[in-house]
């Protein structure tokens, strides 16, 4: 059963969303603020979170913000309700998944929240991952295609990690740097770019996705 937890300080909301998910066969909980939601989003064993952007205290940026520096990965969907939020929740690099406008039906939030769900990352525990005629043996740090070893470099490698263990979500380019080379590294987003130009070179254009302005998926 998936675990989701609501952040949402308006009882009506929190009380709706909360028993409608349950009702959807969901395991819910609920944050009733951003310090509170902050905390318990660490917790690990959540499958999706919702994200509330207006909350006393800690606003919904500031929550998703800091869970993503904590190395929470789980999905985090917003719920905001005025559009300049969303241009916020879109513009700013908060590591989001998803945003969905109040009011909202409930029928297109639980949509939502399926796809969301659908996307988690898949990882075998050998971490071998396999799409297409490509199979990638992590332990090993070997790349094969067709079952010719392809030639990566640990950067690549490492980039096709992040982006095959996050198969379905976008990934900013400031993201990825932060994942792969870490926030103490200089590196530029062209720099990015060319990683990423060379791991479809090698294992076909087909494998990650361009999202204009937002960044990059893996399809593969
Ligand atoms: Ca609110």
């Amino acid at each position: 059963m998936a675990r989701i937890l609501i952040v949402e300080d308006e009882p009506q909301i929190a009380f709706a969303l909360e028993s409608d998910l349950r009702l959807e066969g969901y395991d819910v909980e609920v944050a009733k603020d951003g310090e509170t939601g902050a905390v318990r989003g660490r917790e690990p064993g959540w499958d999706l979170i919702l994200l509330d952007v207006m909350l006393p205290g800690k606003d919904g940026f500031d929550v998703c913000r800091e869970l993503r520096k904590a190395g929470v990965e789980v999905p985090i969907l917003f719920l905001t309700a005025r559009t300049h939020e969303t241009e916020k929740i879109l513009g700013l690099d908060l590591g989001a998944d998803d945003y969905i406008t109040k009011p909202f039906s409930p029928r297109e939030l639980r949509a939502r929240i399926r796809a969301r769900l659908r996307a988690r990352p898949v990882v075998e525990p050998d971490e071998l991952l396999r799409f297409g005629d490509v199979e990638v043996d992590l332990a090993r740090a070997e790349v094969k295609r067709s079952g010719a070893a392809i030639d990566v470099t640990p950067m690549e490698l490492k980039l096709l990690a992040t982006l095959a263990r996050n198969r379905g979500r976008v990934l900013s380019r400031d993201r990825l740097i932060d994942l792969v080379w870490g926030r103490d590294t200089y590196i530029t987003e062209r720099a990015v770019d060319q990683h990423v130009v060379n791991l479809r070179r090698k294992l076909g254009a087909a494998i990650i996705s361009s999202i204009r302005g937002m960044g990059y998926r893996f399809d593969g």
